[in-house]
């Protein structure tokens, strides 16, 4: 398999400062969305109300939500609709013509979501072993109020200095902004700090263009020709790296 991985420099760099991405690099998004699917699935009986499985559910809900996500990067829907006609469409596929039924699941999936508490395989091993080395803090593109429920249930918390969010930057990354604002938050300097995140061009090129190493958590091996600090694919080889 074509796989481009950049090895540990030498001499190694002692880095200040450590800033994490939260979902997909630590908190388990994927299988936490799938949790809170599958609850609702039960809470509402849908299995016996027509949807056959939730396997088929989860495999209708996520093309049908990558479709609306890639329409409201483009501006041609509305979040508020996203949330909501998501489940619209997946029920009326499964013959469940239920608007109603719709703004429940999307209500309820994201007051369900943050309660999830699946991390990454070696999280809190990482942490630990950084936590004595390293003040550590998150830059996350999501919400303040679910993002501090979403660490505090999965035992994040007592690792993390601050957390910025691009609610309280403003910005999202891969914007300079919110970087900048996470070193006036945590008295930091780009040139000593370094990035871990699952996303390449949000989390990773972000950091790069303002200065910080990165570490580009990348478990899938998805295929790049980006030229970045640290590439791993599971969190416990940053051990090696720190
Ligand atoms: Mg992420």
């Amino acid at each position: 398999m074509l796989y481009f991985r950049v090895l540990k420099r030498e001499p190694m760099k002692k880095y200040q400062h450590i800033f994490f991405d939260l979902d997909r690099t630590l908190w388990d998004f994927d299988t936490n969305s799938r949790a809170s699917i599958d609850y609702l699935i039960d809470k509402y009986d849908l299995e016996k109300k027509g949807v056959p499985s939730k396997d088929e559910f989860w495999d209708l809900y996520t093309e049908i939500n990558n479709g609306l996500w890639d329409k409201y990067r483009k501006g041609t829907i509305r979040k508020a609709e996203l949330k909501v006609l998501r489940y619209e469409l997946v029920l009326r596929r499964f013959g469940i013509f239920n608007k109603e039924m719709a703004e429940i699941f999307g209500r309820e999936y994201l007051e369900v979501l943050p309660t999830k508490n699946s991390v990454f395989p070696g999280t809190h091993e990482l942490l630990e072993y950084l936590k004595p080395k390293y003040p550590m803090h998150i830059i996350t593109n999501g919400f303040e109020e679910v993002q501090e429920k979403k660490m505090e249930l999965a035992g994040l918390n007592s690792f993390f200095n601050v957390v910025i969010t691009s609610e309280a930057a403003g910005v999202r990354k891969p914007d300079e902004g919110i970087f900048r604002y996470a070193m006036e938050q945590t008295g930091a300097e780009p040139e000593s700090s370094l990035m871990i995140g699952d996303d390449l061009p949000v989390d990773i090129l972000g950091a790069k263009d303002f200065g910080m190493d990165q570490i580009y958590f990348n478990p899938q091996r998805l295929i790049h020709s980006e030229n970045i600090t640290y590439e791993v694919e599971t969190l416990l080889e940053i051990k090696n790296i720190l």
